[in-house]
């Protein structure tokens, strides 16, 4: 039987891209539906762009933290980087075949994808989700 993940939710620091395209906002929406589910906290991926102290500290104190981006431009796994955090998780929506477009009126399904996807990541131990 696979090893389940041992971190709390409070532990589990989420950053979606919200980006302005369709595969940026289902970044944003899979990351609240994991919040309503109890899998992880979101944090403001702002605050850490514009180097707040204390949000970077905070953010320092999660066991995991998981960058959702949109697209490989990866926003969010570099804004991260850039605080000098380290992302432990990552998952880029339109990797896992989401096509990329200007078209807000998301489909459900496509942020149940993400959702289970990014659940089941984290659903592993952090040495095993490489
Ligand atoms: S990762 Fe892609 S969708 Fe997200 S903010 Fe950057 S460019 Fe936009």
């Amino acid at each position: 039987m696979a090893e389940e993940c041992s971190c709390t939710p409070e532990e589990v620091t989420i950053f979606p891209c919200s980006g302005g395209l369709n595969c940026g906002q289902i970044a944003n929406h899979a990351a609240v539906s994991l919040y309503t589910l109890g899998v992880g906290k979101i944090y403001c991926l702002a605050g850490i762009g514009a180097h707040i102290d204390g949000m970077i500290e905070s953010a320092r104190r999660a066991k995991r933290l998981v960058a959702i981006d949109g697209c490989q431009v990866a926003c969010a796994k570099k804004t991260i980087e850039h605080a000098g955090l380290a992302v432990t998780d990552w998952i880029c929506v339109t990797e896992e075949g989401i096509t990329k477009s200007h078209n807000l009126l998301l489909e459900e399904g496509e942020i149940e994808y993400i959702t289970r996807r990014i659940k089941r990541l984290l659903s592993k131990p952090l040495n095993t989700t490489k």
